[in-house]
């Protein structure tokens, strides 16, 4: 094939995939205007995919009514999303990829793999083999309201791709109740937001507190013998130290 005939089918292709990602992007802007009509289809993809999930104190009080609040701890990370918000999050899973990835997975789930790349992972609360969320009933507020979000003045929908969006089905009173979830998880996203950072740094200093007096008693039930050694001991070090 002659360089021009290649440079020819290269450009009639760039012009393909420009009109097609052009038509993707029209598609997206008139799914986003369009009057909201929404059926989920239980696809399930927002929670093999979703990334952090947030949480708010909606969902702990819920939690901690139905007495389950301490099955979710080992869950629970706090994360500054890209917008700056420090948020409390489901620390999302990475899906394994082979056997040996399975086994580093089940001996650690919450490796330390930084939450930045997990952002399109699995919630840690959805089995992929049965394909359910292991705490429908118990499931957080932005569960509720998927795909729809509230920003204080107008609604929006965080993902365009969800098969559910556009599908008719629901009732006008089950809409309604979805618009008003996605208020609810507003106000209570912003309640959260005030406040962890506030009992981020309490509890840090709480937890330093706590340390300086178990230190403090620790040595004070040591015997004087041991004491003696501790203090021999932090001496020889300093002795290194300062050479
Ligand atoms: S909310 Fe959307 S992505 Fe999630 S299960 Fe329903 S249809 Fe699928
Ligand atoms: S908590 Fe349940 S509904 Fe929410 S993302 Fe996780 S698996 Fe899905």
């Amino acid at each position: 094939m002659s360089e021009d005939l290649n440079n020819e089918k290269k450009e009639e292709n760039e012009e393909i995939n420009t009109n097609e990602s052009k038509e993707t992007e029209v598609k997206q802007e008139e799914k986003k205007k369009a009057k909201f009509t929404f059926n989920c289809t239980r696809c399930n993809k927002c929670c093999a995919e979703r990334g952090p999930v947030p949480l708010t104190f909606w969902d702990l009080e819920m939690w901690a009514r139905n007495g389950v609040l301490i099955n979710f701890m080992p869950y629970l990370e706090l994360y500054k999303n890209p917008a700056g918000n420090l948020d409390l999050i489901l620390k999302p899973i990475p899906i394994p990829k082979d056997d040996a990835d399975q086994k580093a997975t089940s001996l650690d789930p919450f490796a330390s793999t930084p939450i930045e790349e997990l952002l399109d992972e699995k919630c840690p609360l959805y089995n992929l083999e049965k394909k359910e969320c292991l705490i429908y009933e118990n499931r957080p507020l932005s569960c509720r309201t998927y795909p729809l979000e509230f920003d204080g003045k107008n609604y929006s929908i965080v993902d365009v791709d969800c098969p559910g969006v556009g599908q008719e089905g629901m009732t006008k009173e089950e809409l309604e109740k979805m618009r008003e979830t996605a208020k609810l998880m507003f106000t209570e996203l912003t309640r959260i937001r005030i406040n962890i950072p506030v009992l981020h740094q309490i509890i840090q200093k709480d937890v330093m507190m706590e340390l300086i007096k178990q230190n403090k008693e620790a040595m004070e039930s040591m015997s004087e013998e041991d004491k003696k050694k501790i203090n021999e001991v932090f001496g020889k070090s300093r002795d290194v130290s300062e050479k």
